[in-house]
């Protein structure tokens, strides 16, 4: 079911870059597998995928410590500065950087390690007050602070955008985040790339491409519906 979910996905996304006449291969699918088994991950592993996602430390620490190495590993969810230490160097980019102190954390902890942390800001972009991330208007003198910080560097946005029953709905927010994303790049800030938008999720995802996301976060599409009982 899982192989035939991401055939399912994939094909979608080739319609939605044909539509808007971009390249597959500008768009990184990330499997989003928070609270589903290792062998769910392996199902969509033998089927060909490699990025996944995770939005809890304890979780994705243990899936990467028993999962295959060559797995590109995401951190999607919120961070509390005291578990940076865990995940530091062994994901490739944390998405969910909304406050100068949680990027100065993972500045201190990547300089322990000697690495320089790829992240990305989250913005909330529908000023939800459920929802983390920074305000649109504050978003710009933020990437400005962080920017100074050696050990990490900003590589784009990225946002969640509102449940909505119909995607289009999102639209709206989509083609603000990818706006805010092109004020910012003009502003030519050291040390700041704008490359990625990470925007788009199980239904969604069509919508976020067509407005110039590069990174879609698909969970339930490809995995099925999350039982958090369990
Ligand atoms: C769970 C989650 C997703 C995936 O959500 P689906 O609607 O199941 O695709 C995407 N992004 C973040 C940050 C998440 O926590």
């Amino acid at each position: 079911m899982i192989s035939e979910n991401i055939q399912i996905v994939r094909e979608k996304i080739k319609e939605a870059c044909k539509k808007s006449g971009r390249s597959e291969n500008e768009i990184t699918l990330i499997n989003v597998s928070k609270t589903k088994t290792n062998s769910d991950i392996m199902e969509a592993y033998n089927f060909g995928e490699r990025v996944f996602g995770e939005n809890k430390v304890q979780e994705l620490k243990d899936k990467i410590d028993s999962l295959p190495e060559d797995i590109s590993w995401h951190m999607i969810g919120h961070l509390q500065r005291n578990k940076i230490k865990y995940i530091a160097g062994k994901v490739d980019l944390i998405h969910s950087v909304d406050t100068y102190r949680l990027a100065e954390a993972i500045n201190i902890e990547s300089k322990k390690k000697n690495i320089i942390t790829p992240i990305l800001i989250e913005v909330n972009v529908a000023e939800e007050m459920t929802k983390f991330g920074v305000r649109l208007e504050e978003t710009e003198q933020l990437v400005r602070e962080i920017s100074e910080l050696e050990a990490v560097k900003i590589n784009g946005l990225m946002t969640i955008a509102p449940y909505v029953v119909d995607s289009e709905d999102n639209r709206r927010f989509f083609y603000k985040i990818r706006e805010l994303a092109i004020d910012i790049s003009r502003k030519n800030i050291d040390n700041v790339s704008m490359d990625v938008l990470s925007m788009g999720m199980s239904g969604d995802y069509q919508i976020a491409i067509e407005e110039g996301a590069t990174i879609i976060r698909v969970g339930s599409a490809i995995f099925g519906d999350r039982n958090y009982s369990a």
